[in-house]
C-alpha cells in the first residue's frame, strides 16, 4: 500500500487505522474522502459566517445573502477571500487601531510632561 495512502487512512482514522487497512478499498476510501471534504466545506461555511456577523462590525456595514457575506468597512469578502488573506485585514486593520491608540497616549504623555 502506498504511503500517502496510509497517511490518509490514518487521518480519517486515527483511532484504528489497521482495521480500517483491513477493509481498504479504493472506492469506499474516494467516498469517505468526499464526505470528509464535504463535511470541512459545510463547516467551514459555518465558521465563516459567524466570523462576519461577530467580527465586530455594525450591522449597517454588512451585506450578506445566499451568495454574499461581506464587510463594507472593512473591504473583507469573508465569503470567498482566503482565510490568511481574511486574517492580514483584520492585522492591519488592529495595527492601525493600535497605533492610533499608542498615538493619543504619547501626545497625553507628551500632554502631562
Ligand atoms: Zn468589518
Amino acid at each position: 500500500m502506498k504511503a500517502y495512502i496510509e497517511n490518509f487512512i490514518k487521518a480519517i482514522c486515527p483511532e484504528s487505522p489497521e482495521l480500517y487497512m483491513s477493509f481498504f478499498d479504493e472506492e469506499t476510501a474516494l467516498k469517505d474522502a468526499t464526505g470528509l471534504i464535504e463535511d470541512l466545506r459545510k463547516e467551514n461555511m459555518t465558521l465563516r459566517y459567524l466570523l462576519w456577523i461577530r467580527h465586530g462590525c455594525e450591522f449597517k456595514y454588512l451585506y450578506g445573502d445566499d451568495g454574499e457575506m461581506q464587510c463594507s468597512k472593512h473591504g473583507i469578502d469573508f465569503k470567498r477571500l482566503p482565510a490568511e488573506s481574511i486574517k492580514e485585514c483584520f492585522f492591519a486593520n488592529n495595527n492601525m487601531k493600535f497605533q492610533r491608540n499608542t498615538t493619543v497616549l504619547g501626545e497625553e504623555n507628551a500632554d502631562n510632561a
